[in-house]
């Protein structure tokens, strides 16, 4: 028997959008009342909910969302607890490479815990969840190359960190908290620096998607109950965008297929 676990995030317009960009709208344009049936209007970004960022979202000539093949979206992987990263903390391979064995091509959801503070949550922090996630930087990225990853998913709004991203560098009102608290946890202005230099601006994105290892952002739904307390499981996993032609993101479900 196979049981589905959906690791996805429910999304409408209290989802908190992603800074700098528009909100999820959505409206009703008929109703039962008057046009005999009820029909919804959506303007969204791609960049809410769970959803795929494909190469397009940071390369020019980059795949779009439909010529991703589903191959590459479905397969097996591992589920892994990385919580000991915490607050604006980095995540490395080896909180991944000391709890299970990752193969070549293999998928990977990273469980930080954040999303315990999403939106819909009875533990939700918006600001938390938002601008205080732990991400990922260069050895990370070397390492997913080296494993041919297929792709990754993130419980938080990008798997890059805060500093490496709008919210530490220059988002009004948000990024001098966010650098005054990664200064504290690395050490000062110098470590930040070095860990952040200029150049890794939206590193996770910029150096992987050359490679087409592509992430899906705001996992969550049943990855709790998934893990259920373990460390790190290995099971099939896929992430499913709608064929979204020339898309360079797309809203996805991500399910686990695990054998029971
Ligand atoms: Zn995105």
């Amino acid at each position: 028997m196979v049981k589905l676990y959906d690791l996805s995030q429910p999304l409408n317009q209290d989802f908190p959008f992603w800074p700098l960009y528009p909100p999820f709208e959505v409206k009703y344009i008929k109703r039962k009342s008057e046009h005999g049936v009820n029909a919804q209007y959506i303007m969204t970004s791609n960049h809410i909910g769970t959803h795929l960022d494909a190469p397009r979202h940071f390369v020019t000539h980059g795949k779009t969302v439909d010529q991703i093949p589903l191959e590459q979206l479905y397969g097996t992987g591992v589920v892994v607890d990385v919580t000991e990263a915490g607050e604006l903390g980095l995540i490395t391979p080896e909180m991944v490479e000391s709890k299970i064995d990752v193969k070549e091509r293999d998928i990977i959801v990273f469980y930080t815990g954040w999303v315990k503070y999403a939106w819909y949550q009875p533990t939700a922090d918006e600001e938390k969840y938002t601008l205080l996630h732990p991400g990922m930087g260069r050895d990370m990225v070397e390492w997913m190359i080296k494993k041919k990853i297929k792709w990754f998913g993130v419980d938080t709004p990008s798997p890059d960190h805060p500093m490496n991203l709008p919210l530490g560098r220059f988002l009004p009102r948000v990024a001098d908290r966010v650098r005054r608290l990664s200064e504290q946890k690395f050490g000062g202005p110098e470590a930040i620096k070095k860990l952040f230099p200029e150049e890794d601006y939206q590193l996770m994105h910029n150096a992987l998607f050359p490679y087409d290892i592509v992430h899906v952002e705001h996992i969550g739904g049943q990855i709790e109950e998934l893990l259920n307390g373990r460390k790190a499981i290995r099971t099939t996993l896929g992430a499913f965008p709608w064929l979204f032609k020339g898309g360079e993101a797309a809203f996805c479900r991500v399910v686990a297929f695990v054998e029971e």
